[in-house]
């Protein structure tokens, strides 16, 4: 089997698992897109009541939006177009038909908003609500996580920790402010950024689904190099600087540990200038294997969100 490596943690010791059982069933595992011929890219993407959101949280067609951005990210993070998309969407039988068919235009509307159709799917009864949420791409020149090298600088879109504002507001009783939870309800899939980046000449590229430091560790055991962010750069989220003091952590890191932001991680030529506006530089690419989180200074060791931790 060939598989790009894949940072630490109990998720993705069970991912590594995975792909021994498969042995040689299985091909190219351990970046954020499958490579097909002709350019195609597939992903695909689980999204659970219960686990992902709750209820109270979401209307239904922002839970659609959500598990299908969530999806297209990966797509973004290869660099690649939006094509289509694919639903397995799971729900307890006396689901109102309704609720179904809001999660289903959200799906759409966000697929939409990128290029792509719904061009099939399956629905099935179960526990809670579900949605496996498979999508399909092309580019002629992929972006991978094992690019990066020792010179390269390190670029994040967009801002950063603005959906964990709106996850700690909830779980501390609070509404989220407007900002936090539309960054949580409707993440924007970085396409035209990924493409953008891809073209501009990006060495390695990963969306930020479980946070910056782990996505971080994932970028460096695939190129191989070591990755040294200051913290005080990051972009902060909408909410951020606020529910950071509430749970007594520095803001920058706690946007580092936050998940389901959906921006892009990349790096690029330090000769490259990049023009497009939503981006941060961070940090640098050394010839030293790991990750370095410095703030202000300071060494910090940070994890990313991992479900089997
Ligand atoms: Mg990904």
């Amino acid at each position: 089997m060939t598989a790009t490596p894949l940072g630490p943690g109990p998720e993705f010791d069970r991912i590594r698992a995975i792909g021994s059982a498969l042995g040689d069933a299985a091909a190219g595992l351990g970046d954020d897109c499958a490579f097909l011929p002709d350019g195609w890219c597939v992903s695909t993407d689980l999204t659970v009541e219960g686990v992902h959101f709750l209820r109270e949280w979401l209307a239904p067609e922002e839970i659609g939006w959500r598990a299908a951005a969530a999806a297209l990210s990966d797509l973004a993070a290869v660099g690649a177009s939006a094509e289509a998309v694919v639903v397995g969407l799971s729900a307890r039988r006396e689901e109102p038909t309704e609720v179904l068919a809001a999660v289903m235009r959200g799906v759409g509307r966000v697929a939409r908003s990128v290029g792509a159709r719904v061009v099939g799917g399956d629905l099935t009864g179960g526990a809670e609500l579900g949605l496996a949420v498979t999508v399909m791409g092309r580019t002629d020149r992929p972006v991978h996580r094992s690019g990066a090298r020792a010179g390269d600088e390190i670029w994040v879109t967009g801002t950063l920790g603005g959906a964990r504002a709106a996850l700690e507001a909830w779980r501390l009783g609070q509404e989220p402010s407007p900002g936090a939870r539309e960054l949580f309800a409707r993440p924007l899939p970085m396409i035209a950024a990924g493409q953008w980046l891809a073209r501009a000449g990006a060495t390695a590229m990963i969306d930020v689904s479980d946070g910056l430091a782990g996505e971080l560790h994932h970028l460096a055991a695939a190129s191989g190099v070591g990755l040294a962010v200051e913290l005080e750069r990051l972009p902060l989220g909408d909410g951020v600087v606020e529910m950071a003091e509430r749970v007594r952590e520095a803001a920058p890191a706690f946007a580092a540990r936050g998940g389901e932001d959906y921006q892009l991680l990349v790096t690029l030529p330090a000769a490259v200038n990049p023009t497009l506006p939503e981006l941060t530089r961070i940090g640098v690419v050394t010839g030293e294997p790991g990750v370095r989180l410095t703030l202000r200074g300071a060494v910090l060791t940070l994890t990313g969100f991992d479900h089997f931790r």
